[in-house]
């Protein structure tokens, strides 16, 4: 009958991509992932230096592959990106973290979920109307999301890439620059992109109490970013000591393995829970 037939298929598929050269059959290799669960989101809390709190959290992809066991996201995005799949990922990013923002705003506290937007897909042309499209139809504030501009490759047009920001800015969707002061995500894309949000590289936050050079660096970033109107995360914190002089340089947000790694959405969402009760 057509089900056992439709299970011979794909049984005969997945045999078939198992032996294919990696890189070749790398487009339904991710669809596999996506289908069967290898390819999941983990979530890293940020804590809000003036709440108090946690007030939201980055969704960071993972893939554990069952015969190449776990690939690190920046290596994966950069393969997805030249399999063309890059923009199919990034929707299901989307939806996921919607879910997840859905269930943990539900408890109460307004919790603000990043994603990341590789910057080769910011240009494209429908973009702005499938983002808008996926929170219409999810029934999610746009507020609550936060995309920050990932660089895997540079901007690939410029233009366009100011004027989809403009647009999701105007949707409601929170902007924030990556990765802040490496490659091209330094003072030209303060001047040109519109953002909310500036994530100073963990580079720089990861040498902060050794090197009076970055101390200057970051506390100079956070006070042209105020100046600017955009709040600053710090990105990278794994001890106390940078957590707090970080606090001290006046930084919105923190991020980093002090606070959390990065976890399945259960843990993080039961943490988050357990806080808010205690
Ligand atoms: P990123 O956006 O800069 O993410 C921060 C990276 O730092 C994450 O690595 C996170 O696990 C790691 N990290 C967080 N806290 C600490 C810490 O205290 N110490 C150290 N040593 N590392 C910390 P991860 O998850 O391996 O992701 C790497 C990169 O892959 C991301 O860098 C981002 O550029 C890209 N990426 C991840 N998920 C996605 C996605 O859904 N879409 C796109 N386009 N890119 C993604
Ligand atoms: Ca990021
Ligand atoms: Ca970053
Ligand atoms: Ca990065």
């Amino acid at each position: 009958d057509a089900l056992s037939s439709g299970r011979a298929v794909e049984v005969f598929e997945a045999h078939r991509l198992a032996e294919a050269p990696w890189e070749l059959s790398l487009h339904a290799r991710i669809d596999e992932g996506l289908r069967n669960g290898d390819i999941w989101l983990a979530y890293q809390p940020q804590w809000d230096f003036h709440g108090e709190r946690i007030s939201g959290a980055e969704a960071l992809i993972r893939w554990n592959h069952p015969t190449r066991g776990f690939i690190p996201p920046d290596q994966f995005i950069l393969q997805a990106e030249r399999a063309g799949r890059i923009d199919a990922l990034t929707y299901w990013v989307l939806e996921e973290a919607i879910t997840a923002a859905q269930a943990v705003n539900a408890l109460g506290p307004r919790f603000q979920m990043s994603i990341n937007l590789s910057a080769q897909m910011v240009g494209k042309s429908d973009l702005v109307g499938n983002f808008r499209e996926i929170v219409t139809r999810r029934g999610i504030d746009p507020c609550l999301l936060t995309i920050e501009i990932t660089e895997t490759s540079s901007l690939v047009d410029r233009a366009e890439a100011v004027h989809n920001l403009s647009l999701l800015r105007e949707l409601g969707f929170r902007l924030s620059i990556d990765d802040f002061g490496t490659g091209e995500a330094s003072l030209a894309y303060l001047a040109d992109l519109p953002s909310d949000e500036l994530k100073i590289d963990r580079r720089f936050v990861s040498r902060l109490l050794t090197s009076e050079r970055d101390r200057a660096i970051v506390s100079s970033t956070i006070s042209l970013a105020h100046a600017l109107g955009q709040r600053v995360v710090a990105e990278g914190i794994e001890d106390q000591a940078t957590f707090r002089l970080l606090a001290s340089l006046g930084c919105d947000q923190a991020q980093g393995y002090y606070l959390s790694k990065p976890q399945p959405f259960d843990v993080m969402f039961l943490d988050y829970q357990a806080r808010l009760d205690s």
